[in-house]
């Protein structure tokens, strides 16, 4: 109950009191009723002092045990429930102070692996934006930019380095992006539009969507280049449309020259034979322009139609030169060919080959004048075969020259049509070239004639 240190002193304290008590007495008077007055007197107030001080201890210690208790419950929750003494209070508190640490410990070390994974997450995210084909683009509410990848800083010129936090209008000047921006920001639908750049020369296909959030967050943009791709549909419908033309005229004719022989020439003997004859070119007209186009067809189409391998250059010039030959002798032209000492293996496919060569071959006898020289050469230059094909034809003016291999490009229409040319035969020359890794040039003067100069790879 008391503190037995105190307990003791108190009561010696007290013996002393009495004793002293006694002593004085018996030496300055006599021993009566006085001093038995005194010595009651100081044993109750000897014993009160005692029981006041071992209630007043008592309560201190609760005191003391209630006002830990109340301070662990407070940091850490109930920890432990019944402080009974001092000592047992401070084992509590430690193993309460422990057992937060590891509580923090844990939180620490989960909050650390959520950041962690956070971050990992951005990388990964900027990663797959920034490595995206299309540009991608966020504003906030206000506008300004929250993100711009690599892609879309190439793509709308952004002159600035890092353009984070400017206002949209500012890095990108299109007056139809701030419109569809406001558009959506305002709520509307995710909307899509195509706009041109023109200081790019590209043709920008935009989807602007909402960022989450009511009201919204921003916009994402994402800008998409379908220069290549408007390109191609174009050159597709001027295919389609060349290739109705093309069969259109040949067409054409044969049913207005079938029927003027219904309508009465089949009985007019001088005129029927030209009509049939007509009708006769015109069908061939449309099976070489057929011909053409599948040939077209199978080149583009990237199967692995050809058989490339080393072929003898020599055998493959003299049999187009052969295939020319009656024609040119019917102009009175001269076809000559000049050939190296030793003959060239080339790696292409023979009959690929064929075609380049008597396509060109074929060109220079259409289109040189009755009385012209054709020549073909073939030799080694710079590590690769050079055959020229040489004509002292018309010449190709310098303007056309370029244009000269796309399908359909034809210098003079009227002309191609009289010599039966199907405007695709420099078109296939070209593609087939590509094809064995090879080249094809032009060298021309108008009046003095033509040169086409085909590269091929030599076989090893
Ligand atoms: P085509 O069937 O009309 O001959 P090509 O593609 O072979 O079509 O040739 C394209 C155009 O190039 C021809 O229409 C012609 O105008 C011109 N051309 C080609 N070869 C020659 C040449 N040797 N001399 C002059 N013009 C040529």
């Amino acid at each position: 109950m008391f503190s037995s240190r105190f307990f003791w002193t108190a009561a010696v304290g007290y013996l002393v009191l009495a004793a002293a008590a006694a002593w004085g007495f018996g030496q300055g008077s006599s021993p009566g009723a006085g001093i038995l007055i005194w010595e009651a007197v100081l044993t109750v107030a000897g014993f009160g002092v005692l029981l006041t001080w071992g209630v007043l201890h008592r309560a201190a210690v609760r005191l003391a045990g209630i006002t830990e208790s109340a301070a662990a419950r407070e940091s850490g929750g109930a920890l432990w429930s019944a402080p009974a003494t001092p000592r047992g209070s401070a084992r509590n508190l430690e193993s309460a102070i422990e057992s937060m640490n590891r509580q923090l410990e844990t939180r620490i070390e989960e909050l650390q692996r959520k950041s962690r994974q956070l971050q990992e997450s951005t990388e990964r995210l900027e990663t797959v934006l920034g490595s995206m084909v299309e540009g991608v683009v966020a504003v906030d509410d206000s506008q300004r930019i929250l993100f711009a990848n690599r892609a879309a800083r190439n793509l709308l010129d952004m002159q600035v380095t890092n353009p984070v936090g400017r206002p949209i209008w500012e890095v990108i000047r299109h007056a139809r992006i701030d419109e569809v921006i406001r558009t959506v920001l305002a709520g509307g639908e995710a909307t899509s539009l195509e706009i041109d750049l023109p200081r790019k020369h590209a043709v920008v296909a935009v989807l602007a969507s909402r960022l989450p959030g009511n009201p919204t967050s921003g916009v994402v943009l994402v800008f998409h280049n379908v220069t290549e791709l408007r390109r191609l549909e174009n050159i597709r419908r001027e295919f389609v449309s060349n290739v109705s033309h093309e069969l259109k005229t040949p067409l054409t004719a044969i049913q207005a020259y079938a029927e003027t022989l219904l309508d009465g020439a089949l009985d007019e003997p001088e005129h029927r034979t030209k009509f049939v004859e007509r009708i006769g070119e015109q069908a061939g007209r449309l099976h070489a322009l057929i011909q053409d186009l599948l040939r077209l067809a199978q080149i583009e189409s990237g199967d692995n139609v050809f058989d490339v391998r080393a072929v003898e250059v020599s055998p493959v010039v003299r049999e187009c030169i052969d295939e020319h030959l009656a024609v040119a002798e019917s102009k009175s032209q001269r076809l000559v060919t000049q050939a190296p000492a030793a003959d060239l293996n080339v790696m292409a496919d023979e009959e690929g080959l064929h075609t380049i060569l008597g396509n060109l071959i074929d060109n220079a006898v259409k289109y040189t004048q009755d009385g012209g020289t054709i020549s073909v050469r073939w030799r080694i230059d710079d590590g690769m075969a050079r055959i020229d094909v040489q004509d002292n034809g018309p010449g190709i003016p310098a303007e056309h020259q370029s244009r000269i291999f796309e399908r359909f490009y034809r210098v003079d229409r009227a002309r191609s049509r009289d010599v039966g040319g199907t405007g695709l035969g420099l078109s296939i020359v070209k593609h087939l070239v590509q094809e064995f890794d090879g080249s094809i040039g032009i060298s021309s003067e108008p009046g003095s004639g033509t040169t086409f100069t085909v590269r091929l790879p030599l076989s090893a």
